[in-house]
Parts: C-alpha cells; sequence; structure tokens
C-alpha cells in the first residue's frame, strides 16, 4: 500500500489494517512518504480539532521506590534511584494544581501517584484539590491498576477521567499484566471516568508489529484521546543499552497514531513537547511539575518539566491555537472496551 492509497483510505474513512499500519511504520521517518503520512497526521488532527490544541499539567503526588519495577521508570524499586518515599502534604498537592488552574491555557489538571500510593490518602487528598479547583476544570487521575469500587470511588471523589495505558513490553518489561490493565479501563469507563491514552514508552527496539499492536488496541477502546510517546533513556537502567528514537521518527509515530485511530477520537498527544510533533498531528502536550517518571530530578520543573507556557509557545511555532479549558478531548462519552 502506498502513501496515496493510504490518505485515499483516510479520506473514505475506513479502518486500517494491523498489516498496513506496520506497512506505514516501516517507511523511512527520512523519506517523503514519511513526511507526507505526517502531513496528513497533522491534517486530520487541525479539522478534527478547529486547529486547537491542548495543554494539560500534571504532578505527583508522591515520589517513591515502586514495586510494578516498570524498567523505563525511575520510581523503579529495583533501580534505587530514589530511596526514600516522600509524599506531597495537602497544601503542596493544593499549591501545584493551583498553579496549573491558574494558567489561562490549561486544560485539565492530572493528579499521578506511583502504583503503591495508599488508596485512602488519594481520595482524601483528591478531594481537598478537586475543592480548590475552578467548578469547570478537569480533574484526571494517572494512578495504577483499580478495581470496579476504586473506579467509583475516584468519580465520586470529582475526577472526570483517568490516563490509563498498556505500556510498550508490559507484563514483560512491567509487572502489570495486559489483562489487569485493560481491566482497569474497563472499570474507569464502567464507573464514568473518561480514559485517556498513549502508546508510549517506544524505544529503538521494539518492532512495527509490535508498535502497531499497541495503536490499534489503544484505539479499540474509544480513549479521549491517543498518541505517541518516546522512551527516555534513565541512566543505569535496564533499558539505557538501547537508546531512544528520533524525534523525527517520533513524530511519524505520532502521524500513523493519528492516521489509525477512529474520527470520534479528537486528541492526539505527544510526550515530551516538540514542535515536529505539534507538526506531524499531536494536539496534546503535557506540562509538569514535581516528580516525574521520566527524571531523576525530584522536582522536574528544574530538569526535564515544561510549562503550560512553555509547552503553548511549542504549539504556537506550530501554528496552532491553544484551547482555554476546559478539555474537549476529555468532554466525551466513551464506548464500551471490547470483553477484556
Ligand atoms: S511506571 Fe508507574 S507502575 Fe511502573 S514503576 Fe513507575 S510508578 Fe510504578
Amino acid at each position: 500500500m502506498n502513501v496515496h492509497d493510504i490518505i485515499r483510505k483516510v479520506r473514505d474513512k475506513e479502518a486500517f489494517t494491523h498489516a498496513e499500519v506496520v506497512s506505514m511504520l516501516e517507511i523511512d521517518p527520512k523519506s517523503r512518504e514519511a513526511h507526507l503520512l505526517m502531513g496528513e497526521g497533522a491534517r486530520i488532527s487541525r479539522e478534527l480539532t478547529d486547529n486547537t490544541a491542548e495543554v494539560h499539567g500534571q504532578f505527583a503526588l508522591n515520589l517513591a521506590p515502586c514495586p510494578v519495577n516498570c524498567r523505563f521508570c525511575a520510581f523503579a524499586a529495583k533501580y534505587g534511584i530514589f530511596k526514600e518515599p516522600k509524599e506531597l502534604t495537602v497544601q503542596e498537592s493544593i499549591d501545584y494544581a493551583k498553579g496549573f488552574d491558574n494558567a489561562p491555557e490549561n486544560a485539565a489538571v492530572f493528579l499521578m501517584t506511583t502504583a503503591n500510593y495508599d488508596f485512602g490518602k488519594f481520595m482524601e487528598i483528591s478531594q481537598e484539590v478537586r475543592k480548590m479547583l475552578r467548578p469547570e476544570t478537569l480533574m484526571i487521575a494517572n494512578v495504577g491498576d483499580m478495581s470496579p469500587e476504586q473506579a467509583v470511588k475516584m468519580k465520586n471523589a470529582g475526577f472526570n477521567g483517568t490516563y490509563h495505558a498498556i505500556r510498550m513490553g508490559e507484563g514483560d518489561k512491567t509487572n502489570a499484566p495486559v489483562k489487569q490493565r485493560l481491566k482497569s479501563i474497563r472499570a474507569f469507563q464502567d464507573a464514568g471516568l473518561v480514559v485517556g491514552t498513549c502508546v508510549e514508552p517506544i524505544g529503538p527496539e521494539h518492532t512495527n508489529d509490535e508498535i502497531a499492536e499497541k495503536i490499534l488496541l489503544a484505539a479499540s477502546f474509544d480513549p479521549a484521546f491517543s498518541g505517541a510517546m518516546r522512551r527516555i533513556t534513565i541512566p543505569g537502567s535496564d533499558l539505557e543499552q538501547y537508546g531512544m528514537i528520533s524525534e523525527l521518527r517520533l513524530a511519524q509515530i505520532v502521524a500513523i497514531t493519528r492516521i489509525a485511530t477512529p474520527m470520534s477520537v479528537l486528541g492526539n498527544c505527544t510526550h515530551e513537547p516538540n514542535i515536529l510533533g505539534a507538526s506531524s498531528g499531536a494536539t496534546l502536550f503535557w506540562a509538569e511539575v514535581g516528580a516525574n517518571p521520566r527524571d531523576t530530578n525530584e522536582k522536574t520543573e528544574e530538569n526535564r518539566g515544561m510549562s503550560v507556557a512553555d509547552c503553548s509557545k511549542l504549539f504556537a511555532e506550530a501554528d496552532w491555537q491553544v484551547g482555554k479549558r476546559p478539555s474537549i478531548y476529555y468532554n466525551k462519552k466513551h464506548n464500551v472496551l471490547a470483553e477484556a
């Protein structure tokens, strides 16, 4: 299938097969054909969103050695990067959340925890944060796997949605089985929480077959947004030997994810924020403060993390306007996840 056939298929609103997604991923990112795909990814995103991108702000409630030991994560207990657990107080959490909420171009506030963070404390702090946010602000959770009962409690605590992904190498490079991740997504959606997702974290060792599988799996549960994120090397980690994919290759995958994902999914994220991604169909960046699984600095705002203003500026450089809250991606009714 050549690129023109792909573009024709997009215009006819036909679904792509696994083999077709693999064939797009096989194209050399430096080629003219890859850039045609990147242009098509951007065209779809700009049309679906009326050329309006979003910035969401994320902060972590804690910093701790995490027993799930995802090989790509700075919190993995086995790496010993962060030895002592540290937790934000209620006031520190409110301060971080309000920092995002006061930024006019911030479309949602994400509260992240490691997988072993106490659920009761999570509910307690989340409710305090919720009270201090503007009523229209969307509050999103980025947490570990949850039961249906916990998902309902999260909804009742004021969450509008969650971020949850079936990560690259899930169940092999992580201690979280794919089935469990899918069950959590179902639990969130059944509780009325809208789920955003991403194909992540992609490294050079991942095959086109695996990337294609994850692109189509993400599309199958009708998320608020999909997209693509590359793995950032954690020094001393098991995966350091593989290095990182380039921003150009990431931009190609961002575009392919957009092309192969149904039009009912408005958003298409990339991380970390970059202009190539924005000009290839990425419509969502994250600003980050506090602990960050891709950073060995306890305060990512002093290292890798970008502010809402930084993210907005990158989008403006790619001729996007940035939406003023609340997120239109999370403001959707989802379909039911196929049987996990
Ligand atoms: S990615 Fe999440 S679950 Fe995995 S080790 Fe890091 S904090 Fe734990």
